[in-house]
């Protein structure tokens, strides 16, 4: 299993800004966005998921609404195998199964097209920019079950380990930098 080396790590980190009090007061929000504008951070990242997941023999990479679009995407598409797109309530056209959550700021729900996943007992990747709370992935994993595919790793940029939320997730958690 690839390692991000320090220097790799380096460019990450860096590319990653703080906006304190965002979306309200109290949370530090962390916006990739400077990662996706930044060609040296994204595809460092990119090829360090590419070489994690390239031997998982996965079926599906499924974003979660919508950050988890991009990198999902993209890592689909690297892989060879197709995306899901996991969504904000409302917005999938056909028929869904959804599941409540709550946010480290808020509440939610998301959904998730009943015939998502067409091969049968797909080995399926979840992923996401970050794990907070893990209300989100939490219901985006028990979705992917609830259609019949099987979720083998969740996967995050980010994850705030002093919230602990991997332990609420039924499945692998890979994540790929740490705020203690
Ligand atoms: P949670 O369900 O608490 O794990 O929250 C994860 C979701 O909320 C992800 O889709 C994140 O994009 C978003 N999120 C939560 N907290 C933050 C944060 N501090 N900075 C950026 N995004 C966040």
């Amino acid at each position: 299993m690839s390692a991000l080396n320090e220097e790799d790590k380096r460019i990450l980190e860096e590319s990653i800004r703080d906006i304190p009090n965002f979306p309200k007061e109290g949370i530090v929000f962390k916006d990739i966005s400077t990662l996706l504008n930044n060609n040296e951070a994204l595809k460092t990242l990119m090829n360090h998921l590419e070489e994690r997941y390239k031997s998982y023999n996965l079926d599906y990479v499924a974003g979660i609404d919508a950050r988890g679009f991009i990198f999902g995407s993209i890592l689909a598409d690297r892989l060879n195998i197709g995306f899901v797109p996991v969504r904000k309530k409302g917005k999938l056209p056909y028929t869904t199964v959804s599941e409540k959550y709550a946010l480290e700021y808020g509440v939610d729900e998301i959904e998730v097209h009943i015939d998502a996943f067409p091969k049968e007992n797909a080995r399926v990747l979840l992923i996401d920019d970050l794990i907070a709370t893990g209300g989100t992935a939490k219901a985006a994993a028990s979705l992917i079950g609830k259609v019949g595919a099987n979720c083998v790793e969740a996967c995050f940029i980010l994850e705030l380990d002093f919230l602990k939320g991997r332990d609420g997730i039924d499945c692998d958690v890979y994540s790929v930098m740490h705020i203690d």
